[in-house]
């Protein structure tokens, strides 16, 4: 019997074969297998030495930011990012109701708390107009900063997050911070290669974070980066994920309570190498999302997501969107494709919905509410479909 979630796994059979097939995995070839011998070779294996400096100046030159820190994971570089840039202990940050965990780990991380706000249909980050109307009526314009009316604490920061790899509308996000005073921390860890009107994601705000986990678009086995223009801030994440040392010839003198975040030299080895194939992965991908959006163009009930306008976006995930009237059909679909090896994934729980995270301030979430039950991603990889990349 045909039904409604056999043919839709059907149709992307369509595209991407028979097989087990994960959802995102990466491409591990001859490049990165050599850098990581050298690597080993030269004995510097740990967070010191040259791969880390070539791939900091190659991150930089790939994103157009002028400064750019290598660390252990994308969670750790959140983290550092809100600390550097002047997040304090108590304070409020706005962030995506629907996003990766560690986007509001980072925040109490930091210490501050993790304000929950709505997304928008069209780009799946913050939205910049319902965050505009929420912040008019439940904030006060002190001179201390922004207070929220119903805590009284301050709200200090906004951490869009680029979903899937898909540009917020930053120009009017920065507007909104502006009005309000909000710095500006993008989690773009998503979103490497991804540009809106020619501007990289992570360098609209005072930083941004980058993460090199093993399912991200370029990979170091884990990793993360801070990218941004502000010279003090950089010195400042450098120096905090670097156990806050002192720099000198013998002695151990540490400043402050630091961190020991820093990436190691034979991760940065695999990054150089993936790195320099961002151009052939972006193009294998998007050629990918073209192939789906053929193959789904007279499927009724269910829609590819596109990019945004503007937006030229990586599709680190090429992501359905199910109708209000088809998503009850979404479990089905899910348990049907991991009966046959075929990895589709949901969207994550919201975050205000997490047990660690139930009673944090959250805005009004209808958009997120709706989106969050009709989202699946599909099989993305670089070695997928019309243009496929050799798989190593
Ligand atoms: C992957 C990811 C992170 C965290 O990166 P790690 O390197 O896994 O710590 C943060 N935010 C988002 C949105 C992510 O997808």
């Amino acid at each position: 019997m045909t039904t409604f979630a056999s043919s839709l796994i059907d149709t992307i059979r369509l595209v991407i074969g028979p097989g087990e097939i994960g959802l995102h995995e990466p491409i591990i070839g001859e490049a990165e297998r050599q850098a990581v011998d050298s690597c080993l070779r030269s004995g510097y294996v740990s967070s010191v030495g040259q791969w880390v400096v070539d791939f900091e100046r190659l991150l930089a030159g790939t994103t157009g930011a002028k400064y750019s820190v290598a660390l252990s994971s994308g969670t750790s570089a959140l983290h550092m990012a809100l600390v550097a840039s002047g997040v304090r202990p108590g304070d409020e940050v706005l962030v995506p109701a629907m996003s990766f965990v560690a986007t509001a780990s980072a925040v109490r991380h930091a210490g501050a708390i993790p304000h929950f706000v709505d997304i928008s249909e069209s780009s799946l980050g913050v939205d910049p107009n319902s965050l505009e109307t929420y912040l008019s009526g439940s904030t006060e314009k002190t001179p201390q900063g922004l207070k929220n009316k119903t805590t009284g604490n301050h709200i200090t920061a906004v951490v869009p997050m680029h979903c899937f790899g898909h540009p917020v509308e930053m120009v009017r996000l920065l507007d909104v911070a502006e009005e309000f005073a909000l710095i500006v921390i993008e989690d773009a860890a998503e979103g490497l290669g991804s540009q809106l009107g020619g501007t990289h994601v992570g360098t609209f705000g005072r930083a941004g974070v980058l993460s090199f986990n093993g399912n991200k678009i370029v990979t170091t086995g884990g990793g993360g980066a801070v990218i941004t223009d502000d010279e003090e801030l950089a010195k400042r994440v450098r120096h905090l994920s670097t156990t806050a040392k002192i720099p000198h010839p013998w002695e151990f003198d540490h400043d402050e309570v630091g961190f020991n975040y820093r990436m190691p030299n034979v991760n940065a080895a695999i990054g150089v190498a993936q790195l320099q194939q961002i151009q052939e992965f972006a193009a294998s991908k998007r050629a990918l999302a073209g192939a789906y959006s053929d193959a789904l163009a007279g499927f009724a009930g269910v829609s590819l997501f596109v990019e945004p306008e503007g937006a030229r976006s990586n599709y680190w995930l090429n992501t359905l969107i199910l109708d209000d009237d088809t998503s009850h059909h979404r479990d089905t679909i899910l348990d049907e494709a991991q009966k046959e090896g075929l990895q589709l994934r949901p969207a994550w729980k919201l975050l205000p919905e997490l047990s660690p995270y139930q009673h944090h301030p959250q805005a009004p979430l209808p958009t997120a509410k709706n989106l969050q039950r009709r989202i699946m991603n599909i099989p993305s990889s670089a070695f997928l479909g019309p243009a496929g990349l050799e798989r190593s």
